[in-house]
């Protein structure tokens, strides 16, 4: 699609002369892999960690599909080739010792997490910022657990994340305006702006959409109405784009299911207690579009 520009002006060209030119995006899973397109698209180098093999060369596959999209239907010409170019994937965290920004995007359990980040803090030189993208965790929490508080934010992204422009932006009670402003820097050379919250579970976003979700599903459990009528309601009656359960799909059942746990726990109110349904769904391995099968089915 780009043959006929010079290799310097096209959006998937490295470009050292941008800001943030290699960025480790940890995790390779739904959000990981939309970090990874969004940074390759950009001509940045994506550094990309994960445990296994395995889960990377799906993740691979997935970023070609979608960079491969993005060519043919995006707003931005993209080169397929030239942008995969762009993506390492890697099991070893020593890979990151030359990244300029860190994103986090590991399983929503506090347990994954917090092994991840010392292991980051020996390895990425002192002045990176870690941006932690999670869906309720606290960041105070997660700085706590670095020896550099300060330079430790929140930056909740929106699924699918090369389509959402807008980004929560999280202040730990030890995040710098310095660490701030880098991360605005940094959203602003992938096409992002930031909306800047205090640290509390669920920030804004989560604290009013998971609570939303758990009680759509109660609605389904209690069969006051199927799944695809739910959806309807908010869609056509509510001129929502998306409907709360085909929106759970989408964000994965077993990261609703931690998230509202994550809530549960935080505040101990039992308006956060998840719903049965919801538990069944997860054990059932329905975990939505990215097992083809959640609340609805698909191909
Ligand atoms: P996911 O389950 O799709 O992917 C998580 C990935 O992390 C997996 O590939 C897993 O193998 C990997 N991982 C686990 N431990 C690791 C480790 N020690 N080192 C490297 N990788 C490791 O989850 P996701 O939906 O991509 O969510 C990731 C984070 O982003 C979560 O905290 C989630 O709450 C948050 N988030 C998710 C969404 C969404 O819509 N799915 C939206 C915003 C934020």
């Amino acid at each position: 699609m780009s043959n006929a520009t010079p290799a310097t002006h096209s959006p998937t060209a490295l470009r050292p002369d941008r800001p943030f030119p290699t960025v480790g995006v940890i995790g390779a899973g739904v959000m990981g892999t939309g970090i990874a397109q969004n940074l390759a698209a950009t001509g940045r180098r994506a550094v990309v960690l994960d445990v296994t093999d395995e889960i990377l060369a799906n993740a691979r596959t997935v970023l070609r599909t979608n960079l491969r999209a993005m060519a043919l239907f995006g707003a931005e010409r993209c080169d397929t080739d030239q942008a995969m170019s762009r993506v390492d994937l890697v099991t070893d965290v020593e890979a990151l010792a030359d990244v300029d920004f860190v994103v986090e995007n590991v399983t929503e359990e506090w347990a994954v997490k917090r092994e991840v980040y010392p292991r980051l803090d020996a390895v990425c030189r002192p002045d990176v910022v870690f941006a932690v993208n999670t869906s309720a965790i606290p960041i105070t929490r997660v700085g706590s657990v670095t020896s550099r508080p300060d330079r430790v934010i929140g930056m909740h992204f929106m699924n699918p994340v090369p389509a959402k422009p807008v980004v929560e932006l999280i202040r730990g009670v030890h995040t710098s305006e310095q660490t701030i402003e880098t991360a605005q820097a940094f959203l602003a050379s992938i096409g992002k702006e930031g909306i800047v919250v205090n640290d509390s579970p669920g920030f804004v976003s989560n604290r009013v959409l998971m609570l939303t979700i758990n009680e759509a599903i109660f609605l389904v459990q209690d069969r006051v109405a199927e799944p695809a009528e739910v959806d309807r309601i908010f869609r056509t009656c509510l001129e929502h784009r998306m409907g709360p359960l085909e929106t759970a799909d989408m964000i994965g059942l077993d990261t609703i299911l931690k998230s509202i746990e994550v809530l549960h726990d935080a505040f101990g109110d039992d308006k956060y207690r998840p719903a049965p349904l919801l538990r069944q769904m997860v054990d059932a391995g329905y975990l939505g579009r990215k097992r083809g099968q959640g609340f609805h089915h698909y191909r």
